[in-house]
């Protein structure tokens, strides 16, 4: 999915840098005379908890043994909320009942802004996976945290997640 946003989308000349008040340097296409924000992708990450126990959800996908947590695209025109609830359905078969935000970060390797949220979901035992997840566990707090795949932006999340609640 990385691009190369040197050149313009539309007509393929190689891109400038101009000022565009209040914004900076952006960059230019001389050809279509049209300013070019870079583009990028936008996906939400969350961590599902079950509301009666607190227990976390990790999943395993794509043939991977490393537990990482579930996510997924934003959908053009969707809200970054809305899709959160859709892809736990879609994933789990699990419903939202409400959701927190966290935190983001730009994951340069996909050019995507991640989104993570907590998700609290009502029954934890309703849980149907689809194909795409190999294998599911859901985890106490600290048990979590010593099992998502180390060094991942999932851990990352998890983490900075867990920290701030102190649980
Ligand atoms: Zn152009």
């Amino acid at each position: 999915m990385r691009e190369d946003q040197s050149y313009c989308p539309a007509c393929g000349a190689r891109l400038v840098e101009r000022p565009l008040e209040r914004e900076g340097l952006v960059p230019y296409c001389e050809r279509c005379a049209a300013f070019r924000f870079p583009q990028y992708n936008v996906a939400v990450s969350m961590i599902v908890r079950d509301e009666r126990s607190g227990r976390i959800l990790l999943i395993q996908q794509y043939g991977r043994p490393s537990y990482i947590l579930v996510a997924g695209y934003v959908g053009r025109g969707e809200r970054a909320e809305d899709a959160v609830v859709r892809e736990i359905r879609e994933e789990t078969g699990l419903s939202t009942v409400r959701i927190r935000f966290n935190r983001t970060k730009f994951f340069e390797p996909s050019n995507t802004l991640m989104i993570n949220f907590t998700a609290y979901v009502a029954n934890a035992d309703a849980i149907r996976v689809n194909e795409e997840i190999d294998r599911y566990e859901w985890f106490g707090p600290e048990a979590a945290r010593r099992n998502i795949k180390p060094n991942s932006l999932a851990a990352e999340f998890l983490n900075a997640y867990l920290d701030d609640t102190r649980e």
